[in-house]
């Protein structure tokens, strides 16, 4: 084992069925037909799909697969899979043969009826079909049922919508494309065929004690604790922060680093986060598809290594209520098939008009679609995260930093810019120290949509949410605004001056988007107010985005959704939020009912006989009648909220319509639940700690 785990480099990508394996394995022409179909899509024939399917499945058994299941990514945001074993009826004899054929591998029909459909499905029309995507390659996932090959694949109800996270990325990716390629002709360049987006995702999470999990209701239902009066030591002295790893901690990493490089997940960089118990991996950017599937393959990882070794990982967004949540930054950027990445400024970006033109166009879009990026991050978790003060506001803004900024404004006021600033030298005034080279801009944590050097860092994403629907977001509308400047320049008479018009145009009409302040900071807020800048608070009125008449559009015209489908999805939105916030308050009754109240009665009758037995002794009993009274008091306000929630969440669940259960949910159950909280962790701290039925976070946050 150990020395098998020096090798990285033979071990990398070892349960994946890469390209190379694919080409050792089949006849030329199969295996140029398939890269083909990977570079410009078509259709394999069945004959190649079988030879495919043969040898994806002598290399799957050879390595001790088993079974074999279409991995697909349902609208819930997790994965799914159905495994099949490879055992097939062979001859007439009775006998069997293992056997995956290409129209197994081609196409796969579950049961669509019970994934999320927002309405577009009915119980009884089941059908749906996964169908391969022959761009992400296929692995063998290795848990405790064996080895499995898992077929990534796209998910469609049988009338033809796409139920899924992947298929509208994949095709936002073949959009976005072929508008900057489109544009990049136009500019000049004769030789580029193809531009992709690139996508690396920081993933932060938390690590728990499994025996402290399994004793919270809460983290077991909810992912997250609705109880917890602040543990004395929190985050404020900010020593966690890429603090030296805990042993247990670090011993889970270095499993979990190998268990994602033999998937051919580029694991890279780990460090503590600033909240004890939190921590974040970042692999190396690659494209935005698999991206996605290696970001899935990382939170699933995650949480399967964090058994082995006792923990439980906490993916939610906001595990504590008083500490940092967690994100997930999701960078991105566009490489031609030159190897150009188009984000790239260059020395002069001040002279680099295609950069300047690009750039542009993202504020454009940012600006134009910025309700339709907020709404792609919501989840029920980010609600508690976004506009805290630790995470980016909800309001979209970009950063563009000092240097670009100051080429924006040169642009804006006189048309031309002349110059930029310069990074410098950072002197660090020790002999024996070299000089450090200084970046032009410094970083800026707050910001939503940040520029960073050659790439957009999108902030807002939860730890716990896909990064299909964001990626499709930023895809599609830079590629819509790519297509509005080639209408432009196809028909100019001058293509220079109009790029320089356009420019200019985008940067004076879109600056309002272009914030490089404190976006943590309360006066943002009414600022951004000010200029007219969306601010949707929270998951139910970001839902709005999806059928605002500038998102159908922005969709119909590239065919992704139709209105239906972007109905539809509202409705999950809806609806998952009010299940959400529904299983979180039965989960608080159920804490509170059962364990809090209970436990703190126990305490206030000790109290009670106390107070009898010193009176009786003739002893006075001030403290102890005070201590009582508090006592009384608090389950007091704890047992009226909790009958209260009770009350309401009954008649929650019996409004039909998806958006007035979800405002209901908001605005009604959730400050209820907030009642209930404050004198549950009132009472915590007050009560004998043998009487506390759970882990406190104390508990939680350092005992791992
Ligand atoms: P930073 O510290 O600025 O966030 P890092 O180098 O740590 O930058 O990268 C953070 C993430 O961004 C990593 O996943 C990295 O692979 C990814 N990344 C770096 N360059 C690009 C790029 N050009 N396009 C997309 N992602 C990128
Ligand atoms: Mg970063």
């Amino acid at each position: 084992m150990e020395n098998e785990k020096s090798k990285i480099e033979e071990l990398f990508a070892r349960n994946v069925f890469t390209m190379e394996k694919m080409k050792e394995r089949l006849p030329a022409k199969v295996y140029s037909a398939v890269e083909k179909v990977c570079a410009s899509g078509g259709d394999l024939t069945r004959a190649q799909a079988d030879a495919v399917a043969k040898a994806m499945k002598d290399w799957a058994i050879e390595n001790g697969a088993t079974h074999y299941s279409h991995w697909f990514q349902p609208l819930n945001g997790t994965t799914a899979e159905k495994h099949d074993a490879f055992l097939t009826p062979g001859a007439e004899d009775g006998s069997y043969v293992l056997q995956l054929s290409g129209k197994d591998l081609l196409r796969g029909e579950p049961d669509a009826s019970s994934f999320p459909s927002g309405g577009l499905r009915s119980t009884f029309e089941a059908r749906g079909y996964t169908a391969w995507d022959i761009t992400s390659p296929a692995f063998l996932k290795e848990a405790s049922t064996g080895k499995i090959l898992c077929i990534p694949t796209v998910f469609y109800s049988y009338t033809g919508e796409a139920l899924d996270k992947k298929a509208p990325l994949l095709q936002s990716m073949e959009i976005i494309s072929a508008q900057t390629v489109r544009l990049l002709r136009i500019l000049g360049n004769k030789k580029v065929k193809k531009v992709t987006p690139q996508v690396g995702v920081e993933q932060e999470y938390f690590l728990v004690d499994a025996g402290n999990y399994m004793k919270r209701a809460d983290l077991k239902y909810s992912g997250h604790t609705l109880f917890g009066a602040p543990a004395t030591k929190g985050q404020a002295l900010d020593d966690h922060y890429f603090g030296v790893i805990r042993e247990r901690v670090g011993s889970f990493m270095r499993d979990l680093n190998f268990e994602l490089w033999k998937l051919g997940v580029p694991a890279k960089t780990q460090h503590n986060e600033v909240p004890p118990g939190q921590h974040e991996l970042a692999p190396i950017y690659e494209n935005a598809n698999i991206a996605l599937d290696h970001n899935q393959l990382v939170m699933e990882t995650m949480k399967r290594v964090a058994v082995q070794h006792g923990l439980r990982c906490l993916l939610h967004e906001k595990p504590y209520a008083g500490v940092n949540g967690s994100g997930k930054h999701n960078n991105w950027s566009l490489l031609t098939d030159e190897g150009e990445n188009l984000l790239d400024p260059g020395e002069s970006p001040e002279r680099n008009i295609q950069f300047l033109l690009i750039l542009a166009s993202v504020l454009r879009a940012v600006d134009l679609h910025a309700d339709l990026l907020r709404q792609s991050v919501s989840d029920p978790g980010n609600d508690l995260r976004l506009g805290g003060f630790e995470a980016p506001p909800a309001i979209i803004s970009v950063f563009l930093g000092a240097q670009l900024d100051d080429v924006m404004r040169q642009l804006i006021e006189t048309g031309r810019a002349k110059g930029h600033i310069k990074g410098g030298k950072l002197r660090t005034g020790i002999s024996t120290l070299q000089d450090i080279d200084k970046d032009a801009t410094d970083r800026n944590r707050t910001s939503p949509f940040a520029f960073t050097g050659n790439k957009f860092e999108f902030r807002m994403v939860g730890s716990s949410d896909s990064i299909g629907e964001p990626v499709t977001v930023i895809n599609t509308i830079v590629a819509e605004t790519l297509s509005d400047v080639c209408d432009r320049l196809e028909k100019a008479k001058d293509i220079e001056t109009e790029v320089h018009d356009i420019i200019k145009e985008f940067f004076t009409e879109h600056e309002r988007i272009v914030f490089n302040g404190n976006g943590y900071a309360k006066e943002w807020v009414k600022e951004a107010e000010r200029r007219g800048l969306p601010n949707y608070r929270t998951m139910a009125e970001a839902a709005a985005a999806l059928t605002a008449p500038a998102s159908v559009k922005l969709y119909e015209k590239f065919g992704i959704y139709s209105r239906a489908e972007l109905e539809s999805r509202q409705e999950i939105q809806y609806d998952t939020y009010a299940k959400t916030v529904h299983i979180d308050a039965l989960t608080m009754i159920e804490m509170a009912g059962k364990q809090i109240i209970p436990g703190c009665m126990q305490y206030e009758k000790e109290l009670a006989q106390t107070v009898l037995a010193l009176r009786e002794a003739g002893e006075v009993v001030d403290t102890e009648t005070r201590r009582l009274k508090q006592v009384a008091s608090h389950i007091e306000d704890a047992q009226n909220a909790l009958e209260k929630l009770t009350k309401q969440c009954a008649k929650g669940a019996e409004i039909t319509d998806a958006k007035k259960r979800a405002f209901y949910y908001q605005d009604t159950i959730k400050p209820t639940m907030a009642k209930l909280r404050a004198p549950c962790d009132a009472l915590e701290m007050l009560v004998d700690e043998r009487m506390w039925p759970f882990p406190t976070y104390g508990d939680l946050m350092f005992e791992v």
